[in-house]
């Protein structure tokens, strides 16, 4: 019989070794699970996945599960980094890995893509193709104009002339509804806001406005696959665009999440305006705030550039005296060399979250880019 005690304590001293001390998948902290099959360390979360994949692994935590000798051994001589080398040898540059904090969907599938699959092993290479290849095409439920249902699409993305197009009719022959450059693309899962697990916005820019669509798809492989896709066209983008720079500096151009967003109130330029409730975005990649009317709306209803402290823009709470929401108290109160902006929260965490939010953007320094996101030729 196993000496379950010894056991314990021998997985308990392997999960503090470097690699180990990580999720395999999501790299979260606390990676109080194994899967005994596949030899790795993972999170609470994580391992909810994997006891979904019975025939490739087999799931047990360290703490509560009582364990055998050989499995134990099978532990000692894999772990997380012995994995990686194996599962994890050949990824795409641009192919986005997942964290702890992100979608279940994008966490599901990397988890699938690695050990069901085996996509990202030297042998099976050739399953990169429909993403790597620089073009997709396919069906995509995208949300209706002014209204809340959903109508089937048909997306073609192509890095020929770097456009991602729509077609309201099946056939992709016919003239698109919509041609987007990818220049001034993003993605961004938004399974809540959107009100399906695989819910994906896309962002872009035409003629000023910041403009959303909202799609999904039913199978998860496959959302994760168009944002992929998009992904290494943006990613192909940069490159030919910035052919000086490294990877590591486009990395994190090629797609980004919204530092913050939610409701809050606003009033107009004079101040006097009565407060009205709007969504606001956040990014800090092209440092705009972005308002909407509401959360799914296609276009933006007006935008404020953020620059850097030393030009003049800060952020601090609470409001002028004389001022008050429509129904909220907590303010924000934006300044930017033209105009201040005063803005209402409902609850107190919120008003600290968009200070914070604010703050991170402005005392970032502006880089060349910048200027072009602001529409200024130089300062
Ligand atoms: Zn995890």
């Amino acid at each position: 019989m196993a000496n379950w005690d010894r056991n314990k304590n021998l997985l308990l001293e392997l999960v503090k070794l470097p690699g180990n001390d990580r999720c395999a998948d999501c790299g979260a902290p606390d990676a109080d699970w194994a899967s005994y099959k596949l030899g790795i360390f993972v999170c609470l979360n994580c391992s909810g996945t994997h006891r979904n994949l019975p025939a490739i692994s087999r799931i047990k935590s360290i703490r509560l599960d009582f364990w055998d000798d050989d499995l134990v051994e099978f532990m000692k001589s894999s772990g997380n980094a012995a994995a990686k080398t194996l599962y994890e040898s050949s990824i795409p540059v641009f192919y986005y890995r997942p964290e702890h904090q992100d979608c279940a969907v994008l966490k599901e599938q990397w988890i699938r893509a690695k050990y069901e699959r085996k996509e990202f092993t030297a042998e099976r290479k050739h399953l990169q193709q429909p993403y790597s290849s620089g073009y997709y095409e396919g069906m995509l439920w995208k949300k209706g104009k002014d209204k809340k249902q959903f109508l089937k699409r048909r997306f073609l993305l192509s890095q020929k002339d770097f456009t991602l197009k729509y077609f309201t009719k099946e056939d992709s022959s016919t003239n698109p509804k919509a041609v987007i450059a990818v220049k001034d693309l993003n993605v961004t899962f938004e399974p809540e806001k959107i009100g399906h697990m695989h819910g994906l916005q896309i962002t872009f820019v035409q003629e000023d406005h910041t403009r959303n669509l909202f799609v999904y798809h039913d199978s998860g492989q496959e959302i994760v696959s168009w944002f992929n896709a998009i992904r290494a066209a943006r990613f192909a983008y940069l490159k030919m665009t910035f052919p000086e720079a490294v990877e590591s500096e486009l990395l994190p151009l090629i797609t980004r999440h919204h530092l913050k967003e939610g409701y809050m109130e606003k009033t107009g330029p004079k101040q006097r305006e009565p407060f009205k409730k709007r969504w606001f975005i956040l990014n800090s990649n092209d440092r705009k705030l972005l308002y909407f009317k509401s959360p799914l709306d296609a276009v933006e209803l007006g935008a404020v550039f953020l620059g850097p402290e030393s030009l003049g823009y800060s952020v601090k709470e609470s409001q002028p005296k004389s001022m008050r929401g429509n129904k909220w108290k907590y303010g924000v109160t934006v300044e930017t060399p033209d105009r201040q902006f005063v803005f209402m929260c409902e609850q107190e965490r919120d008003q600290k979250e968009w200070i914070e939010a604010f703050q991170q953007v402005i005392s970032q320094p502006m880089i060349p880019k910048d200027y072009a996101s602001k529409g200024l030729r130089e300062v």
